[in-house]
């Protein structure tokens, strides 16, 4: 087996192909090697031979020696080196890399091979002995710290006293005669902690590092890091074994990292930092300030300290032609590691850079636009979860941060305003042109008008599938949820955290997408819908097969996720009118009414509010289609919870306010989201689908005579399990709807579907297809109702699920592709064996969740409805799984 792969000297064993046989680092360093660029020669010991050690108890295989020996002589071919010579020593690097970056692995070990005798030969050899000795005491340092596990506080300790007695401000600044006395301390040290002398002989060295790379890929915190990420620890990490080049050898070396574009905007300009006379990570370490690379950046960034374009012109021309080399043979920004020894540039790493969600859409479009990428490859580059941090404003990353305390980032913004602590003053304060934080210990559906009228909300309790959460995602309002060192004291008008203290009317700054919550207003950032993101957009619905609809009953709502592109209404939940102001007693009094006609009595009421806001909703979506869902909570939620509020009823009714307490507690139910709703209302009450009916005809037919075109109507039945129980409900709503034709004498046109949320409804989607003309999938439900677990209960145990491995991810987040999915793709099937080409779409919150679109995609789903401020994701995740 071939457990060794050499490169350098403009040609390798292996290539950019070989990632998860050499790793990432050691597959791109024989890349560049092949494209001929001047990379230091080495060898990549494979993830093969990680496995290897592993399954056979933390040994080698024999033939692991020789190919070792002899890649080492290939290198010191190359280098006219040595390894362990006492004239010509060839030292080396030792780094570690699996197929994806992980923190967590052992870190590199730089200038291996250096003795008490090496280091004088190299001295010589460099005719600077301050080089040598520098390099030395920096090995000691790194091996004992990252292969013999000693503690290098110790050592920085000893280098920290040296300089003070000496009055020194930097290592560079210690001469050669001081650092021998420093290494005969730190090997003491070694000796003394460890028990053994430092390791003298090279092969030693070499041998215990490799194995120290590989031990590393089982420690604790690489196992964890691996958990998180779903790396399987079958995949195993390289060791690439590297011939040294020096940026520490005096004022004409220097060591940098780089990206070829802007990893924070995405600017088209190469961005980096470098460090004269110094080695390795001292650039990313803090212990001198770096210097930028480039004039421009170190203009904008008012330095005195020269960049690497003033110091080194020569090299700084071959990097910048090696950038776009790189670039454009990846068709990627990079991020690159090099190191200039005596006036040599040569090459240590690159690979795909890290960059924000700003940055990668305007990168995308940029290489795009300068033909680097086809529009297709463009979108896919872009991950959609991502644009949820560039549709809401964001805190102005100069900004500084005044944290009192930090929650779960539960919707993503940023929103500054004045503490309240309740929706009412939240609404008052919003009528009179203040802007509010609702900070509350937790939310109910009674919280709706002041969630809307806030900029944010702020919650000590819950996670992120509370209320607060679930709901200020729907509305795109900035939210941090469970915040749970804050003490919120209604009483007095109070909350604390970490010892302070703040007042209602106090102005407070909330972060929902990193959950902090600043003290005072901070500058924040618009989000831009044009240009770039415009620009990705349209190439995204070019591509895109599925339709992507909104979830919103509100004006505001509907208009918001038009301006994001939303083309129709998904799901317009009914009731969710019912709370706005007056509303709610007339709805209550049809709950509570007796019979037939009390309940027609407050029915009347409503059919003109409904009206009017169907009316609003047709206006706006005039030409697109509508799926306005009946009624559909239990009558639960809607019941009066204090006397106040069941005196309301009472004095509007007309009745014992007694009386209506007892009917009120013979509503009560002890399993709501399974009781007397949906369809199951609709069928006890046909008036109440009757009512909505004309609401939403007569409504079709005012919006059409305002703006000349009709919206597509599509009437949504929820929760059938039964096909009779949609005819019996259907059967009603064609009677309303014939009696509103002949009234105006205006022809209508609809549909009437139903909501595919019970397991039944899906295993008999051929049978209720017969009365369906379309089918939504409501997740939601289906979630609950396939697992048998309740969404607001599910808080206390998905957590430990999800801790302990057994599922993946929260279902009500991510679809359960293996068994809710499975009833979407049955439902859909069936329902088109009976009725081919019927509309399927989805809604409820898996409809903008990128993993969930991809699944519609792949069972033929025409649409998927989501909330306004997830339109953008799920149209970019729409075209990306169509493509
Ligand atoms: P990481 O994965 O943590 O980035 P690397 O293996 O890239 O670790 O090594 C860290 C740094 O060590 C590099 O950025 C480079 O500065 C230095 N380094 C690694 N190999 C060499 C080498 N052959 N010669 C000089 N410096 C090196
Ligand atoms: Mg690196
Ligand atoms: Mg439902």
């Amino acid at each position: 087996t071939k457990w060794v792969y050499n490169f350098g000297n403009g040609s390798a064993d292996g290539a950019a192909d070989l990632r998860n046989l050499l790793g990432g680092k050691g597959a791109n360093l024989a890349e560049m090697s092949n494209l001929g660029l001047p990379v230091p020669p080495g060898f990549t010991i494979t993830t093969d031979v990680c496995t290897w050690f592993y399954d056979h108890k933390n040994s080698y295989p024999d033939d692991l020696n020789g190919q070792v020996e002899a890649a080492l002589a290939q290198v010191g071919a190359v280098t006219g080196r040595v390894f362990g010579d006492d004239k010509k020593p060839l030292l080396l690097s030792v780094r570690s890399g699996a197929r994806v970056s992980m923190p967590g692995m052992m870190d590199t070990v730089l200038n291996l091979g250096l003795n008490d005798v090496t280091v004088k030969a190299i001295g010589e050899d460099a005719g600077d002995m301050r080089f040598a000795y520098d390099s030395y005491r920096r090995f000691i340092q790194m091996y004992s710290d990252v292969v013999l596990g000693a503690d290098h506080h110790e050592f920085e300790e000893i280098l920290e006293q040296h300089k003070a007695e000496n009055d020194l401000a930097l290592d560079t600044e210690i001469a050669a005669e001081d650092w021998v006395g420093i290494i005969e301390q730190f090997k003491a040290l070694v000796e003394k902690d460890l028990g053994l002398p430092f390791p003298q002989d090279p092969q030693e060295q070499l041998w215990g590092a490799i194995g120290a790379v590989f031990g590393s890929w089982m420690t604790s915190r690489a196992k964890t890091y691996r958990r998180l990420q779903d790396i399987p620890s079958s995949w195993g990490t390289a060791v690439t074994v590297q011939a040294m080049v020096f940026g520490n050898m005096g004022e004409t070396s220097a060591t940098g990292v780089a990206f070829t574009r802007n990893p924070s905007t995405g600017e088209n300009t190469l961005y980096g930092e470098f460090l004269v006379n110094a080695q390795g990570e001292d650039v990313v370490a803090g212990i001198r300030t770096p210097q930028d690379i480039t004039e421009k950046a170190r203009l904008e960034a008012g330095s005195t300290k020269p960049s690497l374009e003033q110091l080194m012109p020569e090299c700084f021309a071959e990097f910048q032609d090696i950038c776009s080399k790189l670039e454009h043979h990846y068709r990627d920004m990079q991020d690159l590691e090099f190191t200039i020894e005596k006036g040599k540039l040569w090459m240590l790493q690159t690979r795909a850079g890290k960059r924000t969600a700003k940055a990668a859409l305007k990168i995308a479009v940029d290489m795009a636009e300068e033909g680097l990428l086809t529009e297709n490859e463009a979108v896919m580059r872009v991950e959609p979860g991502a644009l949820d941090q560039l549709l809401h404003p964001t805190i102005d990353p100069k900004a500084t941060r005044d944290v009192i305390v930090r929650g779960l980032p539960a919707s993503p913004g940023a929103a500054c305003g004045a503490i309240v602590f309740s929706s009412d003053e939240a609404e008052e304060a919003k009528a009179a042109g203040r802007k509010v934080i609702l900070v509350r210990v937790e939310t109910s559906p009674e919280d709706i008008h002041g969630m809307h009228a806030a900029e944010g909300i702020l919650t000590s309790r819950g996670g992120m599938t509370s209320h607060a959460a679930v709901v200020a995602r729907g509305m795109g309002k900035p939210c941090v949820s469970g915040a749970g060192s804050l003490r919120i004291d209604y009483r007095t008008g109070t909350v604390s955290a970490v010892g302070r203290i703040l007042n209602k009317g106090d102005i407070i700054t909330i972060d929902g997408s990193s959950g902090q919550v600043l003290v005072g207003e901070v500058t924040m950032l618009q989000p831009a819908l044009s240009g770039d993101f415009g620009t990705l957009m349209g190439w995204a619905d070019k591509v895109r097969r599925m339709k992507v609809r909104t979830n919103a009953e509100t004006p505001a709502d509907a208009r918001a996720a038009r301006e994001f592109g939303a083309e129709g209404i998904g799901l317009c939940r009914t009731e969710h009118m019912f709370f706005e102001g007056e509303r709610i007693v007339a709805v209550r009094e049809m709950i509570l009414a007796d019979g037939e006609e009390g309940r027609r009595g407050a029915l009347d009421k409503l059919l003109p509010m409904q009206r009017q806001d169907f009316t609003a909703l047709f206006e706006i979506m005039k030409g697109l289609p509508v799926t306005i869902r009946l009624l559909d909570p239990p009558l639960h939620e809607f019941l009066p919870h204090s006397d106040e509020e069941l005196a309301n009823v009472a004095e509007a009714m007309g009745v014992d306010v007694e009386k209506l307490r007892e009917r009120a507690s013979s509503l009560h139910e002890f399993n709501p989201m399974l009781g007397h709703r949906g369809c199951r209302l609709l069928v006890s009450y046909p008036e109440i689908a009757e009512m909505q009916a004309r609401a939403i005809f007569e409504a079709a037919v005012e919006a059409g005579k305002i703006t000349g075109e009709l919206v597509l109507l599509e009437i949504m039945v929820p929760l059938v399990g039964l096909k009779a129980e949609l005819d019996l409900v259907r059967a009603s709503i064609e009677k309303t709807a014939k009696a509103v034709q002949s009234e105006t004498g205006v022809e209508l046109t609809y549909q009437i579907g139903t909501m595919v949320e019970l397991p039944r409804a899906a295993l008999q989607a051929a049978e209720i297809a017969k009365s369906a003309e379309f089918f939504s999938f409501g997740t939601n439900d289906l979630t609950q109702t396939t697992f048998g677990i309740s969404r607001d209960d599910a808080a206390s145990f998905l957590g430990t699920y999800q801790a302990k491995g057994l599922i993946e991810q929260d279902p009500f987040v991510s679809l359960d592709q293996d068994g809710v999915g499975e009833l979407v793709k049955i439902g859909a099937e069936r329902g088109r064996s009976t009725r081919p080409g019927m509309k399927l779409g989805i809604c409820g919150e898996h409809g903008g969740d990128p993993a969930s679109i991809g699944f519609c995609e792949s069972v033929g789903l025409d649409y998927v409805s989501c909330s306004p401020f997830r339109v953008p994701i799920a149209r970019l995740a729409a075209a990306q799984s169509a493509l």
